[in-house]
């Protein structure tokens, strides 16, 4: 490789004059301040391991709750007895129901157990776990694209629905995904580099890993979803779709087959989910708020006559 990496600064000496420009040292300048920094962002990163287990811990201690819940996340094809071997049954399915319920499901009182326990002060947290804690209450069951690979740093993942872009500084994931895939999963902030703009994310809830051509169909799978809200929530979108059934976008990826590839499973899932709806071609269209399909396909043929 002729291109090297550029180096965002020269490392500094203490004693050289400050990257501020302020003309003192460097030690007497932003050098003490970055380094508090730092030392916040590691332990911000610490944070981020112990707080996904209690926060599932949390979640395990509601087994009320479980049947009903499964029967939503899964659709009825697993029972609470299987929660042990749903690891083995379903690629790390135990977590992603778990991670799920406690992020997504909304408990009686309308909140979601991650809102629940930022609130509950009788659930300990240091004050580096806690400051996490209050950036994941939005964190939702979402699908992204996998934009780019930077292998053994990281990845860059798009939200299918919002197109937001986000950067996972998950080196192991870096090395597990391909460009082009679709993961289904929790993208959760963590901390924010000295210098950068955004938080780094990583994947919590063990994302589903799927091929390329799945993307658009998981798209169209959505807007079936977000047709059928629309029939009781008229000016629903996608944030809403997202806080009221972000289960389904297991159920697609449950749907797909693991071992072979199967072209026609994409058509059958979208005509199996209109059945399901109950949703003909015209009023998908009319609730997604486009051309019936008759008049799309008049505009669509070239004028001949
Ligand atoms: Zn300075």
């Amino acid at each position: 490789m002729s291109n090297q990496p550029k180096r965002k600064a020269a490392k500094l000496g203490r004693n050289d004059p400050c990257h501020c420009g302020s003309g003192k040292k460097y030690k007497d300048c932003h050098l003490p301040l970055e380094q508090v920094e730092r030392t916040e962002q590691m332990r911000l990163h610490q944070a981020q391991d112990t707080l996904l287990p209690r926060i599932i811990e949390a979640a395990q201690a509601l087994p009320m709750q479980f049947p009903s819940a499964l029967e939503r996340f899964w659709q009825g094809k697993y029972q609470v007895e299987q929660l042990d071997e749903l690891d083995t049954l379903e690629d790390r399915g135990a977590e992603r129901f778990l991670t799920w319920f406690a992020f997504d499901l909304r408990q009686e009182d309308g909140r979601t157990l991650v809102e629940q326990l930022v609130a509950d002060e009788a659930f300990e947290l240091d004050p580096y776990e806690r400051r996490l804690l209050q950036t994941w209450t939005t964190v939702r069951l979402r699908p992204y694209l996998i934009e780019m690979i930077k292998k053994g740093k990281g990845v860059i993942a798009r939200d299918l629905l919002s197109d937001a872009t986000y950067e996972l500084a998950d080196h192991k994931a870096s090395r597990r995904l391909e460009s082009g895939e679709v993961l289904v999963g929790h993208l959760v902030p963590v901390e924010t580099p000295v210098g950068a703009e955004a938080p780094n994310y990583y994947l919590a809830g063990a994302a589903a890993q799927l091929t390329d051509d799945t993307a658009a169909t998981l798209v169209a799978f959505a807007e079936l979803h977000l047709a059928d809200l629309r029939r009781t929530l008229p000016d629903a979108g996608w944030a809403d779709l997202i806080k009221e059934r972000s289960e389904i976008f297991n159920h697609f990826v449950t749907a797909l087959p693991t071992e072979e590839r199967d072209p026609t499973i994409f058509d059958r899932i979208i005509s199996d989910g209109q059945i399901a709806l109950k949703l003909t071609a015209a009023s998908l269209a009319e609730l997604l708020g486009r051309k019936p399909p008759d008049e799309e396909e008049e505009a669509d043929s070239s004028p001949s006559s």
